[in-house]
C-alpha cells in the first residue's frame, strides 16, 4: 500500500512513520511512504505558500497552488488518482471501521493544513474526504496524518507481525 503525504513539514511526519512495525513494514516492501514538502511545488519564487481567503475572511489559509500541483504530481507518478483525504477537524471521525475501510485503498494522499486549513477549492476540487482524529484543534495535520498512516497499516497483510502469529494461533489450536 502506498501513502503519499503532503505537508510543510516532512520531518515532523517522517519520525514516527520511520521508526518500529511501520518502518520494518516499509523495508519488507508492503508499505511504500511517501513524503512531499508543499513548499517543493510552490510557483512562487519566495516559495509562499500561505495567502488571505478567498472572498474574504479572518486568518490566513493554504494557498491551492502548490497543493493541485503536488497532488497532480503524485497522481503523475501513481499513474490514477489516489484516495485523497484532508485531514481536518470538521471531517468525519476516524473510528476502526473508518480504518478498515480506508485500508481498502490502494494508494491514499493526504493533505496536512496549517493555519486556517487549506483553500475550499482544494476541498471542493480535489479531496475525496475530510477527516478528523477527535474532537479537538491541533496546530496543524501532520500528527492526524501519522495516526491514520498508523492505524490503516495496521489492517494491511504483514504490517502487524504479532497479528498475523495470533492468526496462526487461532487456526491451529482452534482459538
Ligand atoms: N479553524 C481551522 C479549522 O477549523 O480547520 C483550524 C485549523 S488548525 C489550526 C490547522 C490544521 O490542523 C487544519 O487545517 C487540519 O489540517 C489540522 N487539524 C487540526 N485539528 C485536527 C483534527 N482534530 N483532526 C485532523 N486534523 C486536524
Amino acid at each position: 500500500m502506498r501513502f503519499d503525504i503532503l505537508t510543510l513539514f516532512p520531518e515532523m511526519v517522517k519520525a514516527p512513520l520511520e521508526d518500529s512495525i511501520i518502518k520494518r513494514a516499509s523495508d519488507k516492501n508492503i508499505l511504500d511512504i511517501h513524503y512531499h514538502n508543499i513548499r517543493d511545488f510552490s510557483d512562487n519564487k519566495h516559495r509562499k505558500v500561505d495567502d488571505e481567503p478567498y472572498g474574504g475572511g479572518k486568518g490566513m489559509i493554504m494557498q491551492p497552488q502548490p497543493i493541485f500541483d503536488g497532488v497532480c504530481h503524485i497522481k503523475e507518478e501513481i499513474g490514477e488518482k489516489p484516495y485523497v483525504i484532508y485531514v481536518s477537524p470538521a471531517g468525519n471521525l476516524l473510528n476502526q471501521d473508518k480504518v478498515r475501510k480506508l485500508s481498502e485503498n490502494k494508494n491514499i494522499t493526504i493533505i496536512c493544513g496549517h493555519y486556517e486549513g487549506v483553500d475550499q477549492r482544494i476541498i471542493d476540487e480535489i479531496v475525496d474526504e475530510e477527516i478528523s482524529i477527535g474532537d479537538y484543534v491541533l496546530t496543524g495535520g501532520e500528527l492526524a496524518a501519522c495516526v491514520i498512516v498508523d492505524s490503516v497499516s495496521r489492517m494491511i497483510e504483514g504490517v502487524y507481525p504479532m497479528r498475523n502469529a495470533l492468526k496462526k494461533r487461532a487456526i491451529i489450536t482452534g482459538f
